[in-house]
């Protein structure tokens, strides 16, 4: 017997007690009429037609799911299948969650875009379907992030974007989102805001996720074709958690189908040297919603680190805080030395060189395949490639 899971969000974005809106007074209207407009789009098949054939021409959908062999062979368990994210234009994910909303954006009439990124692969997202549809893009990002993602600014700078370098606090990827609310309020009659993860408030985390839908829907068929039934656990790396829930969502009645999401370790659980929310993380308020977040005791947003940008962030999306207060996903972390062996146990019997984010979810997989029996199926989302880590994990590895 199946019992269903709710579908959430509800009408005014919560999962559970989780998600909501938590906006300046002026943003209100305009992120309710986003909600309604999205509605409509997602209900009008010429919206729906438009956003794949350009999945399928422009940024190279579907993606396979490959069998690693070799890999599989080493660790000496479950059958590894890859989803190869990593293959798609730009390198990761994002564009998914990128086009789909210049679509709904060009649909509402807006002429100007406004983005923030942290490691960059959301702003070049960003910056390539600005490109592809004629319009204006400004990308904040923390000035600290801008020297060390130099390729990816040049990246957007090439494709006619505005990167503006972020000063205030720690001049990373929560000062750049500050930038570009700010920035919202005074604009939002002509802007979009294209939000990178699915975080933020009501309705992007919900708008982000069902943009990434396709990387489930399209692994479950994969999956039946390949091995005639559904696989016995997924995997994915966490940060605001798009590509995670992603792949996971089309999966989530699927009982007999574990889940297990995989945050930034950094250093160790120990204050300010990590990413990973659920681990001595408490329920707060950041950014738009009610999610569990890095904070002290007085509430202030602790410092996070990790070896991959992409994880950096000190809440994480709230439809997994749901499902983690539910039971239904399981969620662990992997340190910065695990995803750089991951890295390199890829790369080395693979022949692919994983984003250091994607690393964290391998980095599981490295523990957990030995253990499953051989017939067992497993799904690593491979959320993005990893040229643009290749300086970092250089100085770790040769
Ligand atoms: C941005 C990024 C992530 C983390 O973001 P999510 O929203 O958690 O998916 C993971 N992998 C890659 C390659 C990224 O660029």
């Amino acid at each position: 017997m199946s019992t269903l899971l709710p579908t959430v969000p509800d009408a005014t974005g919560h999962y559970g007690p989780f998600g909501g809106m938590f906006v300046p007074e002026t943003l209100m209207t305009p992120l309710q009429d986003l909600a309604v407009a999205y509605e409509e789009a997602r209900q009008d098949p010429s919206f729906q037609a438009e956003l794949d054939d350009l999945l399928h021409n422009y940024v190279g959908r579907p993606t396979p799911l490959y069998f690693a062999d070799r890999w599989t062979e080493k660790l000496g368990g479950a059958k590894i299948y890859l989803k190869r994210e990593d293959l798609l234009h730009t390198g990761a994910h994002k564009i998914n969650n990128a086009l789909g909303q210049i679509l709904l954006a060009k649909r509402i009439g807006k002429t100007r875009i406004i983005a923030e990124t942290g490691a960059g692969q959301h702003g070049v997202a960003t910056a390539t379907v600005c490109a592809r549809f004629g319009m204006e893009c400004i990308v904040y990002m923390g000035a600290v992030d801008m020297e060390r993602q130099a390729l990816n600014v040049a990246r957007m700078r090439l494709m006619g974007a505005k990167v503006v370098p972020v000063t205030a606090g720690q001049a990373t990827l929560k000062e750049a989102v500050n930038e570009a609310m700010r920035d919202w309020v005074a604009s939002v009659d002509h802007t979009h805001y294209i939000l990178g993860s699915a975080l933020g408030s009501h309705p992007f985390p919900m708008m982000v996720r069902d943009f990434h839908r396709v990387i489930g829907v399209e692994a479950r068929q994969q999956i039946l074709e390949k091995e005639g039934r559904l696989p016995d656990l997924l995997v994915a790396c966490v940060g605001g958690g798009s590509n995670a829930i992603g792949l996971f969502h089309p999966f989530l009645n699927d009982e007999n189908v574990r889940m297990v999401g995989v945050e930034a370790g950094g250093e160790g659980i120990v204050p300010e040297r990590h990413a990973a929310r659920f681990q001595g993380g408490k329920l707060g308020v950041l950014q738009g919603t009610k999610t569990w977040l890095l904070a002290n005791d007085d509430g202030q947003i602790e410092l996070t680190h990790s070896v991959s940008a992409g994880l950096d962030y000190a809440a994480i999306g709230p439809e997994h805080a749901y499902l983690q207060s539910i039971g239904r996903v399981e969620y662990t972390y992997a340190t910065d030395d695990e995803a750089l062996a991951a890295f390199k146990a890829l790369a080395t019997t693979e022949g692919i060189l994983p984003a250091l984010e994607s690393s964290h979810a391998l980095a599981y997989v490295e523990k957990i395949a030995p253990s499953l029996p051989k017939n067992a199926i497993l799904i690593v989302n491979l959320s993005g490639r990893g040229d643009k880590d290749v300086e970092q994990a250089s100085k770790y590895l040769l």
